[in-house]
């Protein structure tokens, strides 16, 4: 089997909301975790490889996704797609557009599309603007994000200063009128030489337009929304069989929840699952800078295997901060990061099968610790957020990285339920 889409994204959880969504399908989706170290063996259909690009210094970012891009067309991908966050989470200096210029070198590709869009969760584009939810992006909690604040809502002017040639946009009004006036406005941005167009979207007929009329694009890029409908015209272009869903494996018991996410979101879905009396501490970077991780790690040992704790670093934009002053931005970050790699490895030990991770940066330390480098998907517990499936330290597990702002209230609780039944 060879494969047909090869596609990179700048994070942990934004590679596993994208094969999600692919294998929603049917179709199987492979993630990996990093690039691979050998050549292709059994190359799925569907190739996701997650990097922990999205703050790392743009050379490296750069890097890292074109060795990403020379494994997946050895895989024998011959389309390609880039996927960053549905918030555009980057900075002036990149690290989205850098990394799709970059890419577009190497494949030869004179224009690109930028499609965050994801109606199911609430981002939508009109006229360029991004909205999160009701809210342009720049007046969402995005602004108050720990990494990557987002205090400007217009994607053309976001994009602008991160790439080197000229940004335009296939506005809403374009796409109504579906994918031939699609292709035309594209082709009609090319001559005048855009190399990026943005494209609006505001529902999923808007993506189904999209990929329609960019399917063939040897590099599409966007959140992992615009994705969603390629497999479908695949199938009906023949170049993908159709394909039967595949049975979960089974897992052992034993969950545990970490946390280190900050967004709106957790930090609501953190306070529902406390409410539901599980046991929950709470990790204070402050204290894991002078003592170390082991009060966490004594506590998790003195609870019942039938007990899914809840380790949390997550604290509101006011704590953050405060956190962020005393030490530093990075150095808080990279604490807790540290702090969760040493639980989930010391939960796994302990005999614990099932780990639920909130938070993208979070997810890649996670991942890293237990020695996870490839996944097998499985379904969706949320849009965007499966339940997958790898081997770490000799046994099965079952993992869900969820993207910061993913997930209803419930998460947590939905996560572990799916799994029982
Ligand atoms: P999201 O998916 O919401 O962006 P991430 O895990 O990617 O979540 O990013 C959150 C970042 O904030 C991580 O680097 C994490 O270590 C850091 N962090 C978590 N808790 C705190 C805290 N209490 N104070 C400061 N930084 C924190």
């Amino acid at each position: 089997m060879t494969t047909v889409l090869g596609a990179i994204a700048d994070d942990f959880t934004g590679a596993t909301d994208l094969a999600g969504l692919l294998a929603r399908s049917g179709v199987r989706v492979s993630l990996r975790m990093g690039v691979p170290e050998g050549p292709p063996a059994d190359p799925a259909p569907f190739e996701v490889i997650a990097l922990k690009i999205r703050t790392a210094p743009v050379d490296d970012a750069v890097a890292e996704a074109r060795a990403a891009l020379d494994w997946l067309r050895r895989a024998g991908a011959e389309r390609f797609f880039w996927k960053y966050c549905s918030t555009f989470d980057s900075t002036p200096e990149g690290n989205i557009g850098p990394v799709a210029e970059a890419l577009m070198r190497d494949l030869g590709a004179e224009q690109t599309i930028y499609c965050p869009a994801f109606p199911e969760n609430g981002r939508s584009i009109f006229m360029g603007t991004l909205f999160v939810g009701e809210q342009p992006l720049g007046e969402s909690p995005m602004k108050d994000h720990p990494l990557t604040p987002m205090r400007d809502s217009n994607l053309m002017r976001l994009l602008a200063p991160q790439v080197t040639q000229p940004v335009g946009l296939a506005n809403r009004l374009t796409v109504a009128r579906g994918a031939k006036a699609l292709t035309a406005r594209l082709a009609e941005l090319r001559a005048e030489g855009v190399a990026h167009v943005v494209v609006d979207a505001v529902a999923n007929e808007d993506l189904q337009t999209i990929a329609e009329a960019c399917r063939d694009m040897p590099l599409m890029t966007g959140g992992s929304a615009v994705a969603m409908p390629l497999p479908g015209l695949w199938q009906a272009d023949g170049l993908l069989s159709q394909a039967g869903a595949v049975s979960p494996p089974k897992v052992g018991p034993g969950a545990v929840i970490l946390s280190g996410s900050c967004s709106a979101m957790t930090n609501a879905q953190v306070a529902a699952y406390r409410e539901t009396g599980a046991p929950a501490f709470r990790l204070d970077p402050q204290d894991l800078d002078e003592r170390s991780v082991t009060p966490a790690i004594d506590w998790l040992s003195g609870l019942s295997a039938e007990a899914a704790p809840l380790i949390y670093a997550t604290a509101d934009p006011a704590s953050v901060r405060a956190t962020q002053e005393n030490l530093g931005a990075a150095r808080a970050g990279e604490i807790v990061e540290e702090a969760l790699a040493a639980c989930a490895l010391a939960a796994r030990d302990m005999g614990r099968r099932r780990f639920v991770v909130a938070g993208g940066e979070s997810s890649g330390a996670v991942t890293q610790a237990l020695g996870v480098t490839r996944l097998d998907v499985g379904r969706e517990i949320a849009p965007g957020v499966p339940w997958c499936f790898a081997e770490s330290g000799g046994t099965r597990i079952a993992l869900t990285l969820k993207s910061g702002n993913f997930g209803a209230e419930s998460f947590f609780t939905d996560a572990l339920d799916m799994l029982d039944r």
